[in-house]
C-alpha cells in the first residue's frame, strides 16, 4: 500500500528556490487518466490525409506573401537504434546495418535541400534539435557531412543565440564524440539515463554503466556544452522508491543544468517492444505514485525548479527565466524559450508546424525514398488551423507554460467573449476548481500548486478534440 512520504521527512528547500508545485496522492489517484501531452493542439491524432505535400507549399508560400516570416526551429529525426530498449514507444529501427544510415542520409540532405530553398531569404535558424531513435547512431563523419549540408541550405543564427541540441545515448559515445559534437555546432545535450539501478537496465534491455554516463557528462563540461539535460523514466520494471532515490542522489549529484522525469506509459497493445516486459516486474500506481513524489520532493529540494509536465530546471537555466518573464513556448521539443517560430521538421514521421499548419511525413523508410524520388516533400498527413484551433491552442498554450490565462489578454487576441464562447468549458473548469486544480476570477484562470501536476487534464477541457474520441492511445496525465 502507498505510504504518502510526509512533508516533514523531506528537507525543506531554501525559499528562493522553493518550487510551486504540491503533490496530493489522494487527488492524483482520483483524477488521473489518458490524455494528450499537447505538443501540439489539435493532437497529432487529429491530422487527416486530406492534407499533404501541396497544402505544405502552400502553407509556406502564405508565410512569405504576408511577410509574416519568423525564426526557424530545425528538428532532424535519425531513426535508426543498435538495440531495442523495452520501454520504447519511439519511432524507430533497430538495425546493426550501418549501410542503411548511409542510404537515410543521403535521402535526409535531399529533403533539407528542398526545405532550404522553400524557405530562402527567410530562414534564420535559431533552434535546431536532432532526435530519434538514436542521432549518434550517425558516425561523427557522416554528422559532419550533415552539419556542414545544413549550414549550406540555412542561415543559422549565431552559437550565443542560438539552441542547438542533440539527444546522446551514452552507451553509443566517447568524450571524443563529444567533443566532436561541440565543434560541429551543438551546445546543448539531452542524455538518455532512464534509470541508473543495474536491475532495472537489465529488465528493459538497456545496459548502461554508471561511469559511461558520467563520462560523458565530464566531456560535455570539458567541451563547453551550454546545457546538460538528463532524461529519467519513473514507473519502469524493477523500480522501487528505494532504486529511485539511489539513481536520484547520483543524477543530483552530476548537477544536470536540466532534468525531465517521464512517466512510462506501459501500452503494449500500442508498442510491440514493451511486449517484452515482464508484467510482475511492474511497480504498481501507489509505487509510481510515491517514486513521482520523491522524485519532485528530492529535485525540488536540491534546488530544481518546476518547470511543468515532467521538466526541471536549475534556477538560472535559460527555461526557468523565460517562464519567469512569460516568455515559455512549448512545441514538439517539448519547453523551448524561442517563442513563435516556424518548426520545419526532415526525416522519418517527423512532424513539422508552418504558419497555422501542422504536416507529420511518411513513417516507413520505403514511402520516404520514394517520395523525395519524385522529388516532392514526404507529407502524408496534417491540418490546417481553423480559428477556433489557433484560440484553442493559444489558451492551452498559456495554461501549460505559464500555469495562467489572461482572459483579457485572449480577448485582445481573438474576436471573443470569452465567458461567452467558453461557457461549457468554464461549467467543467468549475468542478476543477471545486476539486482544488484551478482557481477562476473575472480576468483570470490560475492553475494552483496543487493543479499543476495535472495540467493535461485542465488543458484537455479546452481540447475541443477530444469529445466522443477515445484517449485510450494515450499516456496517463500523471
Ligand atoms: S528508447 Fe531510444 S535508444 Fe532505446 S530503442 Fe527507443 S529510440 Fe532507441
Amino acid at each position: 500500500m502507498f505510504e504518502a512520504i510526509s512533508a516533514a521527512a523531506v528537507a525543506p528547500a531554501p525559499p528562493a528556490f522553493q518550487s510551486p508545485v504540491e503533490f496530493d496522492a489522494d487527488l492524483i489517484s482520483r483524477l488521473s487518466r489518458n490524455g494528450p501531452r499537447y505538443t501540439s493542439y489539435p493532437t497529432a491524432d487529429r491530422f487527416t490525409e486530406s492534407f499533404g505535400y501541396r497544402d505544405f507549399l502552400r502553407a509556406v508560400a502564405d508565410v512569405r506573401t504576408r511577410g509574416a516570416a519568423r525564426p526557424l526551429s530545425l528538428y532532424l529525426h535519425i531513426p535508426f537504434c543498435d538495440t531495442v530498449c523495452y520501454y520504447c514507444a519511439c519511432n524507430k529501427i533497430v538495425t546493426k546495418r550501418r549501410d542503411k544510415a548511409a542510404t537515410y542520409l543521403g535521402y535526409l540532405k535531399r529533403e533539407i535541400e528542398m526545405q532550404g530553398r522553400l524557405f530562402a531569404g527567410i530562414n534564420e535558424v535559431e533552434q535546431l534539435h536532432f532526435g530519434g531513435g538514436t542521432p549518434t547512431y550517425l558516425s561523427d563523419a557522416q554528422m559532419d557531412d550533415l552539419m556542414a549540408h545544413l549550414h549550406r541550405c540555412f542561415r543559422f543564427a549565431p552559437d550565443d543565440a542560438g539552441e542547438y541540441s542533440i539527444e546522446i545515448d551514452p552507451r553509443t559515445v566517447s568524450a571524443e564524440r563529444v567533443h566532436s559534437l561541440r565543434r560541429q555546432g551543438f551546445n546543448r545535450l539531452s542524455i538518455g539515463v532512464q534509470d541508473f539501478d543495474p536491475d532495472v537496465q537489465r529488465a528493459v534491455n538497456r545496459i548502461q554503466p554508471e561511469a559511461q554516463t558520467r563520462d560523458v557528462i565530464d566531456a560535455a563540461r570539458a567541451a563547453g556544452f551550454r546545457s546538460v539535460s538528463i532524461d529519467l523514466i519513473y514507473g519502469l520494471p524493477k523500480q522501487t522508491p528505494a532504486t529511485m532515490r539511489t539513481t536520484l542522489d547520483k543524477v543530483i549529484a552530476a548537477q544536470p543544468d536540466r532534468i525531465a522525469v517521464y512517466h512510462y506509459a506501459h501500452l503494449p497493445q500500442v508498442f510491440k517492444p514493451q511486449r517484452r516486459i515482464v508484467e510482475a516486474d511492474m511497480p504498481d500506481s501507489d509505487t509510481k505514485l510515491a517514486m513521482l513524489q520523491l522524485c519532485i520532493e528530492r529535485l525540488t529540494a536540491a534546488g530544481y525548479v518546476y518547470i511543468g509536465m515532467d521538466h526541471f530546471a536549475r534556477p538560472d537555466d535559460d527555461l526557468a527565466v523565460a517562464q519567469r518573464q512569460g516568455r515559455l513556448h512549448r512545441n514538439f521539443q517539448g519547453y523551448s524559450t524561442h517563442a513563435d517560430t516556424d518548426l520545419v521538421a526532415c526525416g522519418v514521421s517527423a512532424i513539422s508546424a508552418v504558419g497555422a499548419t501542422y504536416s507529420q511525413n511518411v513513417k516507413t523508410l520505403d514511402a520516404y525514398y520514394d517520395a523525395l524520388d519524385r522529388h516532392e516533400l514526404p507529407v502524408a498527413r496534417g491540418t490546417r488551423l481553423s480559428l477556433d484551433d489557433a484560440l484553442r491552442r493559444s489558451v492551452i498554450q498559456k495554461l501549460m507554460c505559464q500555469f495562467e490565462l489572461s482572459i483579457a489578454a485572449i480577448e485582445l487576441a481573438f474576436p471573443i467573449a470569452f465567458a461567452s464562447y467558453f461557457e461549457r468549458e468554464l461549467a467543467q473548469l468549475a468542478e476543477l476548481e471545486r476539486d482544488g486544480l484551478v482557481q477562476i476570477e473575472d480576468d483570470w484562470i490560475t492553475v494552483t500548486h496543487k493543479g499543476r501536476l495535472l495540467i493535461r487534464n485542465v488543458c484537455m477541457v479546452f481540447d475541443r478534440h477530444l469529445a466522443g474520441r477515445g484517449t485510450a492511445t494515450h499516456s496517463k496525465t500523471v
